[in-house]
């Protein structure tokens, strides 16, 4: 049986009770649960006749399989910093992410071998909409995004990973996923429009790009818009005018 959020991974008739299930000869628990739609990312805690197994163990005739989901919607992640790999998909997701200081890798398009490689390697939390890979036994933490729309993902992903307390909003730069750097006004005066020079004493700088970066008019909305997004509220309506 499957708890919680797994169950609406499962086909219907599935879901919300015990079912029986012939596995492939020898299959391990990962590719039992997988075979039925749950990537191994998205599992916490498993239990085989009531006792605490892993994901490796042997599934055997008769086996009553039990399969949570993380706790309090939690994941698994890498030690430290979080770190993520937006797959090719989740581009306006990957924008947001880097919109609150976080180290966030995206191209598109990413060949899958190379979202592979570096679930791996690097260590980053693989976010993607693919079950199928995700199942990848090679990334070692994913998460499986199931809002279609970005606003609901990143409510997703901040709530799963506790983005709230660690973000830092407006330190990365959004095209290039490099953190900025002070600059300045003097150094970069020549570049700016005139209006931008009269209203603006603080300014950052990507390196990577050269994009300079001051809090805009847009700056506060966006601000807003970022916290409503943390707290997993709505925005506040605008005030009523009369
Ligand atoms: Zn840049």
């Amino acid at each position: 049986m499957f708890h919680g959020n797994l169950a609406g991974l499962l086909a219907r008739e599935r879901r919300g009770a015990p079912f029986e299930f012939a596995f492939a000869r020898a299959a391990n628990l990962k590719n039992a649960v997988e075979a039925l739609g749950v990537p191994h990312t998205e599992i916490g805690r498993v239990l085989v006749n009531g006792a605490a197994a892993t994901l490796a163990r042997t599934v055997r005739d008769g086996d009553a399989v039990e399969v949570f989901p993380w706790p309090d919607g939690g994941a698994a992640a890498p030690e430290g910093e979080r770190r993520f790999l937006a797959d090719a998909h989740l581009g306006a997701l990957a924008r947001y992410l880097r919109m609150l200081g976080f180290d966030t890798a995206h191209a598109n398009p990413l060949p899958d071998t190379e979202i592979r490689r570096l679930g791996h390697d690097a260590r980053r939390v693989v976010l993607s909409r693919d079950r199928e890979l995700l199942k990848c036994r090679d990334i070692l933490f994913g998460c499986l995004v199931r809002a279609p729309a970005p606003e609901a993902q990143l409510r997703e992903v901040a709530a799963r990973y506790a983005l709230a307390a660690a973000a830092q909003p407006f330190s990365r730069c959004l095209r290039c996923n490099l953190p900025l750097d002070r600059v300045e006004k003097a150094a970069i005066m020549q570049r700016l429009p005139e209006i931008v020079r009269a209203h603006h004493e603080q300014f950052m700088i990507c390196h990577g790009c050269d994009r300079i970066y001051w809090p805009g008019s847009h700056y506060a909305r966006m601000q807003a818009a970022l916290r409503s997004l943390l707290s997993g509220r709505q925005a506040d309506p605008a005030p009523a005018t009369s």
